[in-house]
Order: structure tokens, then C-alpha cells, then sequence
């Protein structure tokens, strides 16, 4: 059960990164300078503010300093990468070395996907031919059964 939650909080965490990551790559900021703040006041989020899913929860989606609504799907973004995280590594193909890459590589493709459906500047052939590593990783997967036991 605490490794159940300990993936869904790391899971959410990659997650939160990943939107954060999106949404300052969208208003050009860098998402490697700079802490965590409020959209609307500005200020800097303490370590209670950041916690995934549960700081949305705890202030009923509201900022601490200013009462700013956040956003419900900063919530869904966040459970979201909990649950998949979840999902991937508990009960997905392979050694956990291959679980973990295959839920980095969909964190990857979830920041293109929220970066393009606010820009549409992603080619759709690049759409396409992202999902040819998945495609062949479940084949190869399958191919070889007795290699999915960790
Ligand atoms: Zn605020």
C-alpha cells in the first residue's frame, strides 16, 4: 500500500513538473530558473503549497495568499500522472527499469500534447511518429513473455 501511494505521488509530482514545465514554455519563461508562484499575485509557493493533488484539496483550489481560483484541471493534470503512474508500474510489462521509461516517456508526450493543444505548432507527422516507440515496445514485450517477469 505505501509503495501504491508513493508511485501515485511521485506519479503526480512528474506530472505537476511536466504542466508547470508547458505552461512556462507557453509564456516563455524558463522552467528551470525561477520558484513555483501564483499566477495571479505572484507569490512564491512554500513547500505546503506544492504538494501534488493534496495542496488543491486542502485549499479547495484556491491560492493561500490571494484566494485566486486554480485552475480545476492543474487538479485532473496532477491525479491524473498519480493514477497512470499507478497503473504503469503495478501493472504494466517488463522489468520496473522499462516500466519507469515507458511513464517518462508519456510524461514527455503529455507536455507536447498540452503545449499543442494551446499552440496546434507540433506537426502532426511528429504526432504520429511518437507513437511508433509504443507501438514497437508492446510488440517486443510480447515477443519475449518470459522477460516480463521482474
Ligand atoms: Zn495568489
Amino acid at each position: 500500500m505505501l509503495y501504491l501511494f508513493l508511485r501515485f505521488m511521485i506519479g503526480s509530482a512528474l506530472f505537476s513538473f511536466a504542466c508547470c514545465t508547458a505552461d512556462r514554455s507557453l509564456r516563455s519563461e524558463s522552467f528551470v530558473r525561477g520558484r513555483s508562484h501564483c499566477d495571479s499575485c505572484g507569490h512564491v509557493l512554500s513547500f505546503r503549497d506544492m504538494i501534488p493533488v493534496l495542496s488543491w484539496l486542502l485549499r479547495k483550489g484556491r491560492c493561500r495568499w490571494c484566494g485566486a481560483r486554480i485552475p480545476v484541471h492543474v487538479f485532473v493534470w496532477e491525479a491524473a500522472g498519480g493514477i497512470l503512474c499507478v497503473l504503469i508500474l503495478q501493472y504494466g510489462e517488463g522489468v520496473l527499469f522499462h516500466r519507469w521509461m515507458l511513464f517518462l516517456y508519456v510524461s514527455v508526450l503529455m507536455i507536447m500534447s498540452r503545449i499543442d493543444r494551446k499552440t496546434c505548432r507540433i506537426p502532426v507527422f511528429l504526432q504520429y511518429w511518437s507513437a511508433v516507440p509504443v507501438v514497437l515496445d508492446v510488440l517486443m514485450v510480447q515477443d519475449h513473455p518470459a522477460e516480463s517477469v521482474c
